[in-house]
């Protein structure tokens, strides 16, 4: 079985984080609980007004350097190992883009009692955001860094890629707290999905369900590539989640902009789970489905660049073949109403 989780709340806690255009945040409420079957998650999401880059100088860059990992070491490796492993399979199947920091922090009994420890980790943290700037790199250390700590201490679950763009160059951080909390085997998962955040930020802005449905299907795909997950029942429970959103309510056209949604239409925000994200793979599979070859290889390499040349409506209906946009969502609805046999079939056309 595998578990999905599900929308309880929208707090955005961390309001310090939006307004340095934190891509996203996909947090975990306190999971103790190691039952899977028992597993109550909840999602929180904030985003910042600068949702993606479009200024090409505060893009993603492929690079030379190893991602830097700051973590507290007597966390067990287990944890780490896991998540730079996701990282490292999707680095070698995107490009390795940077300068990425990845924060592991966690604590499953006492291992961040130490305020040594504690300091250890935010100043890598604040020096890594503000470098000699003392006194950006000293109310770093008060508040941000320090609601790191806070936060792994307090028990919270998150993974999330911020994205700094008040440096030079831009910095991504993949940031993991009390990763120990994510049911396995789905932290591989959780870690394809944030560093497919970080490559879609080296290319023009998405409508949210096209960079959430893209973060989950290549960590689906990818996922089953390295058996950790199954590609075809995590789209099948994709599908179940997409169609628990009763009709005529919302639909993916809605979670074009979820920052519009927070701000317009909050009440949909429920469904950002099962659009954006279940629907997004889904929708994402039918635009490799209907393009030439139905390559998810091809998908990577040759959509995504598109994307800059005249807007992303514009490199879906020419990846998919489609006439317009409205005719994407209208097939795409389509494909929404056919039996489960049949989308599944759609499922395995799509080729490597
Ligand atoms: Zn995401």
């Amino acid at each position: 079985m595998i578990p999905k989780f599900d929308i309880l709340n929208n707090k955005s806690p961390f309001s310090l984080l939006r307004s340095e255009s934190l891509l996203l945040f996909e947090m975990f409420s306190s999971i103790h609980n190691n039952i899977l079957t028992g597993l109550f998650a909840c999602l929180f999401f904030v985003f910042g007004s600068n949702a993606v880059a479009d200024k090409t100088g505060q893009r993603m860059e492929l690079v030379q350097t190893e991602p830097e990992y700051v973590r507290n070491d007597n966390y067990h490796e287990k944890w780490f190992r896991v998540l730079r492993e996701g990282i490292n399979v999707t680095r070698n199947y995107l490009g390795n883009y940077g300068p990425l920091c990845v924060y592991i922090i966690g604590e499953e009994e006492d291992e961040l009692q130490s305020d040594d420890i504690a300091k250890k980790i935010i100043t890598a943290y604040c020096r890594n955001r503000h470098g000699e700037k003392f006194d950006r790199v000293s109310d770093c250390l008060k508040h941000n860094g320090a609601s790191l700590i806070k936060r792994a201490r307090d028990g919270s679950t998150e993974a999330y890629l911020s994205y700094v763009d008040f440096l030079e160059k831009p910095l991504a951080e993949l940031v993991f707290i009390n990763p120990h909390g994510f049911p396995m085997p789905y932290l591989h998962t959780r870690g394809i999905h944030e560093y497919v955040h970080v490559f879609q930020r080296a290319f023009a802005r998405t409508p949210t369900w096209l960079t959430e449905g893209g973060a989950e299907f290549l960590a689906f795909y990818l996922g089953d590539k390295h058996d950790w997950i199954d590609f075809e029942e995590s789209m099948k429970d994709s599908m179940r989640m997409a169609q628990k959103v009763k009709k005529g309510e919302a639909t993916l056209i809605d979670f074009e902009d979820v920052e519009k949604i927070e701000n317009e239409r909050p009440h949909l925000k429920k469904y950002y789970r099962h659009l954006a994200y279940d629907a997004g793979a889904w929708a994402v599979a039918f635009i490799i489905y209907r393009s030439e070859g139905r390559s998810v290889k091809n998908f990577t390499m040759e959509f995504y660049p598109k994307l800059d040349e005249k807007g992303w409506r514009s490199a879906v209906c020419q990846y998919g073949g489609f006439e317009d946009v409205d005719v994407f969502y209208k097939e795409f609805t389509d494909l929404l109403g056919e039996p489960l046999e049949k989308k599944m079939e759609l499922i395995r056309e799509i080729k490597p």
